[in-house]
């Protein structure tokens, strides 16, 4: 067969021009070799049958034997479900369907000897199978020939095209016989040695046929380490270049502004949380090297203040500073926000938005190059705008996972040098994945809220409790309080998410008739939206129904109750960016968490950690864990070189930490991957550029 990379897959046995286009547009699969590093998503354990006594959470795929009682039909159109009583002889279990009822209740019968597989998932106290597959024992090889079976992930389409998991796994079959001569090592026979991995060979014979449960933990460590490795490489490589190939902005004095904003303007005491981080952004600054700074802090640390006396200093060296934020209505806040403290202090402040206009727009072009204007905050539109500056040092970024790698490569290019990079964010993230996602990058914390603030009281409220909690509601309007409703981004359907939210709306209409209510969701016009959310900052309107988009950042320290609808529908770190949006004021806040009545165990567990802390840390550790950092926001557009496909950034952090020192081995002997024993690593690791996209100029 040759090597691999060069084997149209529409060639392999069982495949064909109809089948690898399929695996082309689904998969973007093309080759031989694309194909074995598709890695199976699960295995099933079909070694032996489990008896229903002895499932318990956490277990893989298993099989059981048995036969079915009887099937029932459970609720009305959308929300029909099938479920069957099935028993293995001494105890029964619920099998559950919500798709291709039809098809089941047609094809399988009761009383009749089954084996059935599933991942047993713990719903209302039991366990229970859903979406099993099932087979006549006949059809299956007995369990002792079989060990584990890989399964492969696939679309509807593929599907619909015979394209099944067990299709796939019978052509990743005809290709293993050519492995051995048809993929190249892609790791030095040192570091195999050196580290007593597997080698290429085997692991992936391994990782879609495991011998046992131990190859495939070997042939799993193998793959992992070396995604691992090359993601370390490149950025390390990176690093190293930035260092020898860019200067930072010196900016070593503390001078007039900052002085007069500490003095006379700043409203309250720094938290010492504050001072030291202000201390370590300062030193970063004055050091001669570009600052590239990832800061840390709760939702209502302060970072903005932070961020502002960062730029004063910057300003007291000479330079010019922005901020950018990902949604208009920030923009404006943070512009209002700092225009009232740095009141008539001589600090000169602009904000450019989408909305700007043209006229507003070509005198602020002229301050900013004429270097009269300090500080110009505004949305993404400050990098795509023909914008210069007479001379940028400090670039802020707030919320940074709503920016692409894209958009802060931008940033690089409005000065002759690049100014220093400050990002904000309220999600932390474990330090090696920060500096695997952005790059090298420091890390401050502000581990401290400002005093007085009262811990917000969160509780989780079923349906059945809704009258209850509308007394509550009027309760604190009628004490001079505002309240915020949110309801759930339906990503697969704008329409019931529209739906949701203005239905919520004409709800909250009908049960407070006398209250002034503000609509807003994604579908708005922006100027309504801005116009709504204004009435609810003013306090003109007292009720807001809003879906996410008011997530991030929105300061309005009067409100004291957010309900969050749906609330199962939400992750945690969602979660707690909401809540943030109260507890901002004087006053008690409160936080309530509406869900229907039956609750998957994830989620369980997600509104008992809710009510349970306030603590962003502890809460941000507990997201990655429950949901792994494929949902992680932003990992999509970070600056990884290419796709994961087994390797895991967050549950896989110990050899993430691991793989990285060895990296730094690596260079530090052999900056540039020249050495002969290194040809494999700088020949894979150019392949691997070269078939990704654009990842350049990125910090
Ligand atoms: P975040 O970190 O979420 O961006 P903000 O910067 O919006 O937080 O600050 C939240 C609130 O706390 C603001 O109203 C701000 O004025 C206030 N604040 C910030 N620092 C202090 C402080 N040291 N003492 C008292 N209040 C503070
Ligand atoms: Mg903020």
């Amino acid at each position: 067969m040759g090597v691999l990379a060069a084997v149209d897959i529409k060639f392999l046995p069982g495949v064909g021009p109809k089948k690898a286009a399929l695996f082309a547009k689904e998969l973007n699969i093309q080759t031989a070799e694309e194909l074995v590093r598709h890695y199976p998503y699960k295995y099933i354990d079909r070694s032996r049958f489990y008896y229903i006594h002895e499932i318990s959470e956490n277990m893989p795929f298993i099989q059981l034997k048995g036969q079915i009682l009887r099937f029932d039909k459970v609720g009305e159109g959308r929300n029909q479900r099938l479920t069957a009583i099935f028993t293995d002889g001494k105890s029964t279990l619920e099998l559950v369907w919500f798709q291709g009822i039809k098809y089941v209740t047609e094809r399988y019968k009761t009383n009749i000897s089954y084996v059935v597989f599933g991942k047993p998932s713990f719903f209302n106290g039991r366990f229970n199978l859903l979406h099993p597959e099932i087979d006549l024992p006949s059809q299956l090889p007995p369990p002792e020939t079989m060990g584990l079976q890989p399964y492969y992930n696939t679309s509807e389409k593929m599907k619909a095209g015979f394209l099944n998991s067990k299709a796939v796994q019978k052509i990743m079959h005809s290709v293993l016989p050519h492995l051995q001569s048809g993929v190249p090592e892609t790791l030095p026979a040192w570091l195999l040695k050196k580290y007593a991995l597997m080698n290429l060979t085997d692991a992936l014979i391994n990782i879609h046929f495991p011998k046992n449960a131990n190859a495939l933990t070997k042939s799993r460590q193998r793959l992992k380490f070396e995604e691992l490795l090359y993601v370390q490489l490149n950025i390390l490589q990176q690093t190293k270049w930035r260092e020898m190939n860019i200067q930072g902005f010196v900016m070593k004095k503390v001078g007039h502004y900052f002085h007069t904003f500490y003095s006379d303007y700043l409203p309250f005491e720094l938290t010492n949380a504050q001072k030291r981080v202000i201390k370590e952004i300062h030193t970063d600054m004055s050091g001669g090297k570009q600052m590239n700074r990832l800061l840390q802090g709760d939702v209502g640390s302060g970072k903005t203040l932070v961020a502002l006396m960062s730029m004063l200093i910057a300003i007291d060296n000479g330079y010019q500073a922005c901020i950018m934020a990902p949604t208009e209505i920030l923009a404006s806040q943070h512009y209002d926000t700092i225009c009232s403290l740095v009141g008539d202090s001589g600090v000169r402040v602009a904000l450019l938005t989408g909305s700007t206009r043209p006229k507003a727009r070509e005198e602020l072009h002229g301050t900013l190059r004429s270097g009269e204007l300090h500080i110009l905050i505004g949305t993404h539109a400050l990098i795509e705008d023909p914008v210069q500056f007479h001379n940028l040092g400090l670039v802020v970024i707030d919320e940074q996972h709503r920016f692409g790698v894209e958009q802060r490569s931008k940033l690089w290019n409005k000065n002759v040098q690049p100014p220093h990079i400050l990002v904000m964010t309220a999600t932390p993230i474990p330090r090696t994945l920060a500096m695997t996602l952005y790059g090298d990058l420091s890390v401050s914390v502000i581990d401290e809220l400002p005093p007085g603030r009262k811990p917000i009281q969160t509780y989780h409220y079923y349906e059945n409790k809704r009258q209850a909690l509308n007394s509550f509601v009027y309760k604190q309007i009628q004490a001079g309080r505002q309240v915020y409703v949110v309801y759930p981004l339906i990503e697969e359907s704008e329409k019931m998410d529209l739906q949701n939210v203005t239905e919520g709306y004409a709800y909250f209409q009908e049960t407070f008739p006398d209250v002034k209510i503000s609509m807003v969701h994604g579908r708005l016009k922006p100027a309504e939206k801005e116009y709504q959310m204004q009435q609810f900052v003013s306090g003109n309107t007292r009720i807001m129904v809003a879906t996410t988009v008011i997530e991030v950042g929105v300061n309005v320290p009067n409100a004291s109750l957010m309900i969050i609808e749906n609330a199962e529908r939400f992750g945690l770190s969602q979660l707690h960016q909401l809540r943030g949006r109260v507890g901002r004021g004087a006053d008690q806040s409160y936080c309530i968490l509406l869900t229907g009545f039956k609750l998957a165990t994830d989620t369980r567990k997600r509104m008992e950690i809710m009510t349970r802390t306030n603590d962003g840390f502890e809460i941000s550790e507990a997201d990655l864990q429950l949901r792994g950092p494929g949902d992680l926001e932003g990992t999509q557009q970070s600056g990884l070189p290419f796709d994961l496909k087994i390797a895991d950034l967050v549950r896989d952090s110990r050899m993430l930490e691991i793989v990285r020192n060895i990296a730094m081995e690596i260079l530090n002997d052999d900056p540039r991957l020249e050495k002969q024993e290194n040809t494999i690593l700088s020949r894979q690791l150019k392949t691997l550029k070269q078939t990704s996209v654009n990842w350049g100029n990125i910090s």
